[in-house]
């Protein structure tokens, strides 16, 4: 069966090329949303005449759904001859927006030197591309099997992933009876597996104060000194401590492996767009601060909101009239799956198989779609594992490796006659 897998990718490296380029030339920009269901149909059309049932479902109502940007989601089904497990390779098809420094049109797919160059290249369509082709080999060198395959295209990953996987989980499509093994391509390096990622508290912290001239400062109470008081704090305690924070997660890049917290914006008193004339002279009554604390399966996130409460209730001890809110803007629980669950043992050998050597397992810095289909859909048999250079994403004359797509697709369609030859469980 290696053989006969390996022969039909090897044969449909052209496919494979021209896939990658055709999904790069949507160009499906996240904010706001841009072409997603002329991608989400190429995708369908293609899976459909390949002998999958295809489905559309909207992300209605989510954040940035309009009928003017849709969020629109592809789910194709190719059930086997007989009952058998199923597994789902989901992809996303947003990307984010190419930005400056590109050396080529970021969606007309320039193929050169052995690589697809083009916003998404990576940072995902590369992994679709080679899942699509490692289900259609897959199908073809055996087209006898039991249980189904399913490929997935879904939207807003970029943004958090509510109008697409999370919607999707919150219908029943990333849970038994359904699913059982779930890949998500997602540009982790070809011999690697990616067993989940840190968690995530985000919120805004405000500090208040009573506006007054700026002539007379002492008349008035600045938010801005209030906020200063409190980012002094960070330095001085906070930040120390979470750099000794260490995990036995494997995160990359390794910087990663412990606590962070970033500071996203800032912003106190009035607007800075005062055009035209000048700023009236205030004392800011309002400060606010967005945060983006990243943490480990050591932690719980109420220790990690403690951390930053009982530093702004000390300041309201210590500093008169100190005033705070704190509003959550986001939270995701850390997520690791286990090594020896049946996707990332079925991954591992087919990597052996292919390049020869031991994968490595990593732990993802940031989220990805994964936390929706443990936390919504229940189901945990699920890593990121896909062709792409990590680094790339995201980065100007973004490109993906073409033998790097070859091998990922081998890897997949290895897998996927691993998983459905084992039985349900
Ligand atoms: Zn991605």
């Amino acid at each position: 069966m290696k053989d006969k897998i390996t022969a039909a990718i090897d044969e449909r490296r052209q496919d494979l090329i021209a896939l990658t380029v055709d999904l790069i030339r949507f160009p499906t920009i996240n904010p706001p949303g841009e072409a997603y269901t002329p991608c989400a149909e190429f995708i369908g059309k293609r899976l459909g005449a390949a002998g999958f049932d295809v489905e559309y479902v909207r992300g209605e109502g989510t954040p940035g759904d309009s009928d003017r940007y849709p969020r629109t989601n592809v789910i194709a089904r190719y059930e086997g001859k007989g009952t058998g497990p199923t597994i789902h390779f989901n992809s996303h098809i947003d990307v984010v927006e190419a930005g400056e420094g590109w050396t080529m049109d970021p969606f007309e797919g320039v193929v050169k030197d052995g690589r697809v160059y083009g916003r998404g290249a990576c940072d995902m369509k590369g992994g679709l591309a080679a899942s699509i082709i490692a289900a259609e080999a897959y199908i073809a060198a055996n087209p006898d099997f039991h249980g189904a395959i399913e490929v997935s295209g879904t939207v807003d990953e970029e943004s958090g992933g509510y109008g697409g996987v999370a919607y999707l989980a919150q219908k029943g499509y990333f849970s038994k009876p359904r699913v059982d093994h779930v890949i998500i391509p997602e540009p982790l390096n070809k011999d690697r597996i990616c067993l989940g990622h840190r968690g995530v508290w985000w919120a805004e912290i405000e500090t208040e104060g009573s506006i007054a001239h700026g002539a007379m400062p002492f008349l008035g109470d600045s938010a801005i000194r209030h906020m200063g008081a409190f980012l002094a704090e960070l330095e001085k305690e906070l930040f120390p401590a979470l750099d000794r924070k260490q995990t036995r997660m494997p995160v990359v890049p390794e910087g990663a492996r412990r606590s962070t917290l970033n500071l996203n914006s800032v912003h106190g008193g009035q607007t800075e767009d005062f055009q035209p004339g000048l700023p009236s002279p205030n004392v800011a009554d309002s400060c606010r601060l967005i945060i983006d604390r990243r943490f480990l399966l050591e932690e719980d996130i109420s220790e990690v909101k403690d951390e930053v409460i009982s530093i702004l209730e000390r300041l309201k001890q210590e500093r008169p009239n100190f005033r705070y809110a704190v509003r959550d803007l986001m939270e995701v629980l850390p997520l690791m799956t286990d090594e020896d669950a049946p996707v990332p043992t079925a991954i591992a050998d087919a990597i052996r198989e292919v390049f020869g050597k031991d994968p490595e397992f990593v732990i993802s810095p940031g989220t990805y779609d994964q936390k929706h289909i443990s936390r919504l859909g229940h189901l945990h048999d699920c890593v990121a594992y896909g062709p792409g250079i990590l680094d790339l994403a995201h980065r100007p004359d973004e490109w993906v490796g073409i033998d790097d797509m070859m091998e990922s697709a081998k890897v997949m369609a290895m897998s996927i006659d691993t998983l459905l030859k084992q039985p349900r469980r």
